[in-house]
């Protein structure tokens, strides 16, 4: 997995404000399609100060392409204005305050946190999901099951683990037609049989 060593999220962002409003728009989105809202979104509002003084109509209309747009605009206008408020303008750092602001589950606050701080925690989505249970490092049938199982399992790097997964299961172990034929760890599916391109 070493071509994964340095994996990091495709969404763009300089900067943890950035980072963490990008994420929230991935939610049911594809990154691609995020990078392209974030330009305009940015440009207008470039840190909490500004996106805590939005009107929340201006933000549905800049990320209206976005699923689920009406809530998430709902969703971080609230949380600009939890972070200016509660926490004087300054994203928490802890994943248990994260996990309280508008639109921020666990799932989002651990990738916030291994993104930005390479935080030695597991986060697992659906491409983490299917992955580990294609090569057989977890057959717990929820995701909260499978996070406990990795994270005991792996111990250390779960940053890295968590980052090699996403990217490993977005272009080489997808969901439909898995590209078995470039895949590096066949030796170790569990599931290649079934999943073995025709
Ligand atoms: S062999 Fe195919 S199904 Fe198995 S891990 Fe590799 S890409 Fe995924």
């Amino acid at each position: 997995m070493a071509k994964y060593d340095k994996a990091k999220t495709e969404l763009n962002y300089k900067n943890g404000y950035e980072l963490l409003v990008a994420i929230v728009l991935s939610a049911q989105c594809t990154d691609k399609r995020v990078n392209i809202i974030t330009v305009k979104l940015f440009e207008k509002y470039p840190d909490i100060i500004s996106l805590s003084k939005a009107k929340v109509d201006d933000i549905k209309q800049l990320i209206d392409s976005c699923s689920f747009f009406n809530n998430k605009a709902n969703n971080l206008l609230t949380m600009a204005t939890q972070i200016k408020e509660q926490y004087n303008y300054s994203i928490p750092k802890r994943q248990k305050e994260l996990e309280t602001l508008a639109g921020v589950g666990e799932k989002t606050a651990c990738v916030y946190l291994i993104e930005l701080y390479d935080a030695n925690i597991m986060a697992v989505d659906t491409h983490v999901f299917r992955v580990s249970h294609r090569l057989g490092l977890s057959y717990a049938k929820t995701v909260a099951q499978t996070k406990i199982e990795l994270e005991k399992k792996f111990e250390t790097d779960l940053n890295k683990l968590h980052q090699a997964m996403v990217l490993f299961g977005r272009y080489i172990c997808k969901a439909v037609k898995p590209d078995c034929d470039r895949c590096i760890l066949v030796e170790f599916c569990k599931s290649k049989k079934s999943f073995k391109p025709s």
